[in-house]
């Protein structure tokens, strides 16, 4: 999905999990069986338009392992989708699950289309087109998707909805994300972000840093970017920098204030798809920089909250030398270029798929309260959120110090041994 041409998700996600299958000494049975998903839907989705006319858009489902549990993973939309992303994130959803250790597998889901010129009731259709298409594949006991890029609990609901409609029963453990009264849970709005300020506060007690001295630049400001701004200041931490598309040109600026962003500003003159009005924050004393200046702040934090490829061989070299850490929110947003220069850099590194995990967390903990029909507080929420994201950071970091290997493939060893091991118990390996 990324614009660049020549990146491919999947290959850059096969050859992490390479690394690591040689690093472990895998066997050759587990190698083939994790290096694909186990099943991948491809169809098409007819959609009468506002105008009258027919379109039809391609969408795709992924599950990649589900050898710890149901599949699990978000729906995208993008222009730019590709089977191949799905199937990289499908992946990566495998390790995520995993090294949150949640009893879910790994699944992707998407749709070729762009929400910004599409109306709502358009999109409702895609949305129950999908579902007609895969309702035999996916379940409360099978495959669990959720929002993600450009997605979100109205979305979440016509596909439930759609589901319910066909099968004749309420299935609220179908799909997480929804919106709350409607089988949602509160706190998942804020779970990707929380956590992953969740893992950077734990990573930052063990590089005996205080978080009340750190500053932080941040690229993004959809869901994930504001709870992280929200919880990381809430802290102490001061974030100098935001990079966002402008809502009217759709280019991407980096906004920055040298005394710190006001995310209640900046929230206030973003529209829905997370496109901020540059001109209003100009007048507000906002320097509006190019879209990459992010990277090259002069701070001790960077929190990559976008897509995927955004820290490259290109780019990796512009990181001022004051950066401690990368968090990364996002998925896959360095490539294995880049993170061989954070290696030798000494560049602190929370992977995605352990710093990004908040929100499958929180999905989990949706489901479980949506089957059993009984939800929580959001302190009870949060609570639990931050004691598993807590407990997985420390697993990943732990190791990482023992076997004095980089937290990326830390992360990875816990990830694909825990699916290995699982796919092993099963016999299908
Ligand atoms: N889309 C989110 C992710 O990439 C959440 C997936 C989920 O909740 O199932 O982690």
């Amino acid at each position: 999905m990324s614009e660049d041409k020549s990146f491919n998700a999947f290959q850059m996600a096969q050859a992490q999990f390479d690394k690591v299958a040689d690093l472990i000494n895998l066997d050759q049975g587990s190698r083939e069986l994790l290096r694909y998903p186990l099943r991948e839907y491809h169809f098409s989705i007819p959609v009468r338009m506002d105008d009258g006319h027919m379109r039809v858009f391609r969408g795709f489902r992924c599950q990649h392992n589900d050898a710890r549990g149901p599949a699990k993973g978000g729906i995208r939309f993008h222009p730019h989708e590709t089977i191949d992303t799905v199937r990289a994130l499908s992946m990566w959803m495998t390790w995520k699950t995993a090294v949150a250790d949640l009893p879910l597998g790994g699944g992707k889901g998407g749709v070729i289309c762009d929400p910004h010129n599409l109306s709502m009731r358009e999109q409702e259709q895609i949305c129950r087109g999908w579902v007609r298409q895969v309702n035999k594949n996916i379940g409360p006991l099978a495959d669990v998707p959720a929002p993600d890029v450009m997605t979100h609990g109205q979305h979440m609901l016509w596909m439930l909805d759609e589901y319910e409609t066909i099968t004749g029963g309420r299935y609220p453990g179908l799909i997480t994300g929804k919106p709350v009264g409607m089988g949602g849970s509160l706190g998942r709005t804020e779970a990707t972000g929380y956590g992953l300020i969740y893992t950077v506060r734990e990573a930052l007690k063990h590089l005996k840093i205080d978080l009340k001295d750190t500053i932080a630049s941040v690229q993004g400001f959809g869901n994930v970017a504001q709870y992280a701004i929200e919880l990381y200041t809430q802290l102490g931490g001061k974030v100098i920098c935001a990079a966002c598309w402008d809502q009217n040109d759709q280019t991407s600026y980096s906004f920055k204030k040298k005394d710190g962003i006001n995310l209640e500003f900046l929230r206030s003159i973003t529209d829905r798809f997370g496109g901020i009005d540059k001109n209003k924050a100009k007048d507000k004393g906002y320097e509006v920089l190019p879209g990459e200046a992010w990277i090259e702040q002069d701070v001790d934090i960077l929190l990559p909250c976008a897509l995927e490829n955004q820290i490259t061989k290109e780019n990796v070299s512009k990181i001022s030398d004051r950066v401690k850490m990368v968090a990364e929110g996002a998925n896959g947003p360095t490539t294995p270029d880049a993170d061989a220069y954070f290696e030798k850099n000494k560049i602190y590194n929370i992977p995605d798929f352990l710093a990004n995990a908040g929100g499958v967390t929180c999905s989990y903990f949706e489901q479980v309260q949506s089957n059993m029909n009984y939800y929580w507080t959001k302190e009870e929420v949060l609570d639990r959120l931050d004691h598993k994201m807590t407990a997985a950071f420390w697993a990943v970091a732990d190791l990482s110090e023992k076997r004095k290997i980089n937290m990326r493939d830390a992360a990875y060893i816990i990830a694909i041994q825990r699916v290995a091991q699982a796919c092993k118990d099963r016999g299908w390996v």
